[in-house]
């Protein structure tokens, strides 16, 4: 049995703290996960070298790569300064993921802003459309713009828009990345299998079997309020479920990646992959 979905902390893992990405990623592989999002939540503050090393010990380590683009990006933002701020931060991500070798840049698109999703999506898309271009003017290869679904209720990244975003440009430039707590906080609460599989069988078919073969993710506990998302959890401590998301991905062979966003990082992440993996060996 090939487990098809690797599992991986969101940032560094805790032990690896002050020692930086290559000791992150040596300590994701020791303790046998093998993803890890490389988080530029405050800032793209990694510079070349620094990623070609932390790209090839990914490689050597065999760990898969991804990257969080900054939190402070608003791409439906009213004034075009902004917006322009916000695309080249996306842009500088996308450069170090490459350098990294990672992908997806998982993406907070933006917020309404008192708006309708419908006055957003011209924005959004124009934003994302002119992000694809700078890439491609710097020759920025085999890394796409992950579209995160996004846990407040006021944030553009509902699953119709992100699914949308993925439709418009392609798999191969923009991945929808369903962040399953954020779906918890912000449209139904995940209970049963059923629930899960109504998620997958939406991304199926808007977007082909191709979607679920290398899909992205991110996981964790979630403490949910009216307007969506508060905090995230530990994954033991509040819904939603992992173990009937895990079914439903070993029935359906889906394959791809899990990041898991609790406080408790590769604690959690491993406990998680535990969960998949007896489910995997189950069948
Ligand atoms: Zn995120």
């Amino acid at each position: 049995m090939l487990a098809k979905v690797r599992f991986g902390p969101a940032g560094l893992p805790h032990p690896a703290r002050s020692k930086g990405t290559v000791a992150g990623i040596e300590y994701c592989r020791r303790i046998g996960l093998g993803a890890m999002e490389v988080e530029f939540v405050h800032g793209v503050n990694m510079g070349q070298e620094a990623a070609r090393q932390a790209g090839a010990a990914a490689k050597s380590q065999d760990v898969l790569l991804s990257c969080h683009a900054p939190y402070y990006i608003n791409l439906c933002a009213k004034e075009r300064a902004k917006r322009q701020a916000s695309i080249g931060r996306i842009v500088d991500s996308a450069r170090a993921a490459f350098w990294l070798s990672a992908s997806p840049v998982v993406i907070h698109s933006g917020f309404y802003l008192g708006r309708s999703s419908e006055e957003c999506s011209g924005e959004v898309f124009a934003a994302y459309e002119a992000c694809l271009e700078q890439m491609r003017k710097l020759k920025i290869e085999g890394v796409a713009l992950g579209a995160e679904l996004t846990g407040r209720k006021s944030a553009y990244g509902s699953l119709e828009e992100i699914v949308a975003l993925a439709e418009h440009f392609g798999l191969e430039n923009v991945v929808p990345v369903i962040d399953f707590a954020h779906y918890h906080a912000r449209h139904k609460r995940l209970a049963t299998k059923q629930d899960y599989l109504e998620i997958l069988d939406f991304v199926e078919r808007r977007l082909g079997g191709d979607a679920g073969k290398n899909f992205h993710c991110h996981f964790s506990g979630i403490e949910a309020g009216k307007a969506g998302e508060r905090r995230h959890l530990p994954v033991s401590c509040q819904s939603p479920p992992f173990a009937p998301l895990a079914q439903v991905w070993v029935e359906n062979g889906w394959g791809g990646r899990l990041i898991c966003e609790s406080p408790l990082l590769e604690n959690d992440a491993f406990a998680l992959q535990e969960i998949y993996l007896k489910a995997a060996c189950a069948r």
